[in-house]
């Protein structure tokens, strides 16, 4: 059997991390990761969840298992995060607890494999690099559609037009807020736009919420997918708590099925049940107690999102200004106006090792970088090499980064 394993490639961001973590030079820049970081460098254990955490070890009572669709607790917090919490949708729609983001997507995969097998996944590009291995995996075809302009922003006509392509049935992955890798969201009329050719051409669409709170507000970064859960009959939502609660490594997430009304969310709630009752039986407690306790008590974790949200907002502006003040081409600017944690740089691969390799800033090869990365005293140095590598090529023989 193992003779005949094939060769499978390294993960393409693992490498880079070790490489971070080899290159000896004091102020490299790590811009690759997908972590929160704040002012100091670190991705702490919010003080919500602490307080949870500690409430939580002084009353629990049995490690015994729960039920296949996780805490019920959470499963309530979460829709009501996702849809607000009087939305006449929650009525039709069954929610449960998944592994994580990825866990969620993962069972809406082979959901959708289950129903709809010819069904072709519809992805942004650029987009999530995970989506599409994960759709693989269940069985599914996927296709892609353009999002960015030749500059900065949504073409949303290229994007439109694209989607024309679909066939009724075929499932549009959407990223509810924080575009990953872009950070490129659409506007109000742009999400009209998109929940109207969907319920026009029978699309269905798959929001994944990843960043709720990142980008405008815990409220208004939901706007899209509510729009979407008023418009029409079936919606598709994989959520995490990885970032929005800091809870990466407990892995936190819910998978969200809409209807048109209440009668088949009991079959939808067996069916999802049975699916990872298959893969992992049911998903770890700790992390959606945890969350369950921060929905009940909301006040603190949401003070302390909306912090971490201003701190990107406010690195994103630093950014800006100092790339303004360098004399940096004004394509730049539209880090300004992206949201959330990333950003795709307007640089080639090319472009992405000279950053790595003459200024130990590590970005991904396609140009994607974690603004929350970037600490307050390398602003300055990001903008300088970023304004060098969009200029000339260099004539100065590069430094490697260290085995
Ligand atoms: N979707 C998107 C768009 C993401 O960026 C991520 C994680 N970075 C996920 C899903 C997966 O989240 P999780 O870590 O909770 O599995």
């Amino acid at each position: 059997m193992l003779a005949a394993l094939p060769l499978a490639e390294p993960d393409p961001l693992w490498a880079l991390i070790s490489a971070f973590r080899d290159d000896r030079r004091a102020d490299k820049i790590d811009l690759v990761v997908g972590v929160y970081r704040d002012a100091s460098g670190q991705t702490p254990v919010m003080r919500a969840v602490q307080q949870a955490e500690t409430r939580l070890a002084s009353v629990a009572a049995s490690k015994s298992y729960r039920a296949l669709s996780g805490n019920a607790a959470f499963n309530d917090g979460i829709s009501r995060l996702l849809l607000g919490k009087d939305n006449e949708a929650l009525d039709r729609q069954c929610t449960i607890q998944t592994v994580g983001g990825t866990g969620a997507l993962r069972v809406l995969a082979d959901f959708i494999a289950l129903v709809s097998p010819a069904a072709m996944i519809w992805n942004t590009d650029p987009g999530y690099i995970n989506h599409r291995p994960i759709m693989r995996a269940a069985g599914l075809g996927v296709k892609s559609f353009r999002w960015q302009d030749n500059g900065t922003g949504l073409d949303i006509d290229a994007a439109i037009a694209d989607l024309a392509n679909a066939r009724t049935g075929d499932v549009v992955i959407l990223h509810g807020c924080c575009h990953n890798p872009t950070g490129i969201d659409p506007s109000t009329e742009e999400w009209r736009r998109l929940a109207a050719l969907c319920k026009d051409r029978g699309l269905i669409p798959l929001i994944d919420m990843a960043y709720q709170g990142f980008g405008d507000g815990v409220e208004e970064d939901a706007r899209g997918l509510r729009h979407f859960a008023a418009e029409l009959d079936t919606v598709l939502v994989a959520a995490s708590c990885s970032k929005n609660m800091g809870l990466y490594c407990e892995r936190t997430g819910a998978a969200m099925v809409i209807a048109a009304n209440s009668g088949p969310l009991a079959n939808i709630r067996a069916t999802l049940e049975r699916i990872t009752r298959a893969n992992y039986s049911m998903p770890p407690e700790h992390g959606a107690a945890i969350a369950a306790c921060l929905f009940e008590n909301p006040n603190t974790w949401l003070a302390e999102l909306e912090e971490s949200r201003q701190r990107v907002t406010t690195i994103r502006g630093n950014l800006a200004d100092a790339l303004a003040d360098c004399g940096a081409p004004e394509k730049f600017q539209a880090l300004r106006r992206q949201k959330g944690m990333f950003s795709l740089l307007p640089l080639d691969q090319r472009q992405m090792s000279r950053l790595r390799e003459e200024f130990g800033v590590y970005g991904t090869a396609n140009g994607r970088i974690n603004i929350a990365g970037l600490l307050p005293d390398g602003v300055d140095r990001l903008a300088a090499a970023l304004k060098a590598v969009s200029g000339a090529p260099s004539l100065a023989r590069p430094v490697r980064a260290s085995a």
